[in-house]
């Protein structure tokens, strides 16, 4: 009897999960659905780009329906309400109700406001093109309104948390703000954009010698680092930080950090603050038919003590050995185990620079090259899902 293989998310998770699972079963041996709260696959690395308006949504929002919706693979564009792994069902927004054979989680994760007094309901985040979309238009008409009233706090951007996606956000701004400053008539020199970082130092993850790099580089274009202070309230126009600074702005962005998704620390599946516990084939410990991919698992290397990342690649090959697994619950035979294969962490720094490491030897780059390389991964990674794609047909 055909199979019915459900994957909740259309992320790099879902996604991979979908095409890798079809490229085994025929359509005969298992029906393979995504459910996803929106029609796109967005491609969340790029997103700091579409905010800072150097890119448009065509390239971070691609159609699922394109990419994988055919006769053999259902798209559903609906959010998922309640996970019931005991009763092999899954509850939607609109009412409808899935029963499966084989489930894949893959929701991404939540952000994480640490409950910092006013800061979701004052701050934006960049977790979607259509957050993204919002502060690029916010910052537009803050812009034109600092124009107007010649408020400071019009022309300050706060973006909260040194992480990847705020470094890299801030980035974008330092490339692009001159040119749409000039556009408007405006100073650039009138605008500062901070980033501010509780920790010692942003992107921690970087040898001390490519922050430096970063923080040089982004300095010189106007960016400010405050390091080493957490913000610890935000209303409508000010961010309060822990050394007792105000900052008056219009524009705050929170890049603080992520956390399990509720409906899957909630659900009844094994779970490890809000994360799923998975074996090492990416099975939840608790429900062998659940599959758990990207940041709702936690997944901890054989003999280690520190889970993995929640990073897009590792989401990526979550979903191939899911998609793989997948066909071996259905068929039989012995499935893999997640052994995750690093080829580094580049970050960019606006359009012609950037920093990382690659490869095993964790080769350094700095510059152009890193920026090029960042570049490359995501046309690897497009040109990966739609090979698979075409593969599977
Ligand atoms: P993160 O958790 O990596 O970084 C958040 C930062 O915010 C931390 O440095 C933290 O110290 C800081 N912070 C927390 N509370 C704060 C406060 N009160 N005030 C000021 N700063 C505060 O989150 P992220 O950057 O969104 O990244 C999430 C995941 O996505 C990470 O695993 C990251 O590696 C991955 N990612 C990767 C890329 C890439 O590969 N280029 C890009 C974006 C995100």
């Amino acid at each position: 009897m055909t199979k019915q293989i459900l994957i909740l998310g259309g992320g790099y998770g879902g996604v991979l999960s979908a095409l890798t699972a079809r490229k085994y079963l025929s359509a005969a041996e298992a029906n393979i659905t995504i459910i996803n709260r929106y029609p796109t696959h967005q491609i969340i690395t790029e997103l700091h780009r579409l905010a800072g308006g150097t890119i448009d949504e065509k390239a971070v929002a691609l159609p699922l329906g394109k990419l994988v919706g055919s006769k053999d693979v259902n798209v559903v564009v609906d959010t998922v309400k309640e996970i019931k792994p005991d009763d092999k069902q899954v509850v939607l927004e609109s009412g409808t109700v899935y029963k499966y054979d084989a489930l894949v989680v893959a929701l991404g994760s939540e952000t994480n406001y640490f409950g910092i007094p006013g800061l979701e309901e004052n701050s934006m985040v960049l977790k979607s093109a259509a957050d993204a979309n919002k502060i690029r238009a916010h910052v537009e008409a803050r812009l034109d309104a600092y124009k107007q009233s010649g408020n400071k706090a019009d022309a300050t951007i706060v973006v909260g948390g040194g992480g990847l996606t705020g470094v890299e956000l801030v980035g974008e701004f330092a490339d692009k703000l001159p040119e749409i400053c000039r556009a408007k008539g405006i100073d650039f020199n009138d605008i500062t954009i901070y980033c501010v970082e509780a920790g010692p130092s942003i992107i921690p993850m970087f040898p001390k010698v490519l922050i430096e790099r970063a923080v040089e580089s982004l300095t010189k274009r106007g960016v400010t680092f405050l390091q080493g202070v957490a913000i610890t309230e935000a209303t409508k126009n000010t961010v309060s930080l822990k050394n007792g600074q105000t900052i008056e702005s219009n524009t705050i962005i929170w890049t603080g950090g992520v956390k399990g998704h509720p409906i899957v620390g909630s659900c009844g599946l094994a779970e490890d603050r809000g994360r799923s516990t998975v074996t090492p084939t990416l099975q939840s410990t608790s429900h062998p038919d659940v599959f758990v991919a990207g940041d709702c698992a936690v997944v901890f290397p054989e003999g280690g003590e520190r889970p993995y990342p929640p990073t897009a690649q590792l989401a990526w090959q979550m979903g191939e050995t899911i998609g793989y697994n997948l066909s071996v619950l259905v068929k039989g035979g012995v499935m893999d185990k997640f052994t995750p294969v690093f080829s580094g962490t580049l970050a960019s720094l606006g359009r012609k620079d950037g920093i990382g490491f690659i490869g095993g030897n964790n080769i350094e780059l700095k510059g152009l090259p890193a920026s090029l390389m960042k570049e490359a991964s995501n046309i690897r990674y497009l040109s990966h899902i739609q090979g698979l794609f075409a593969l599977a047909y």
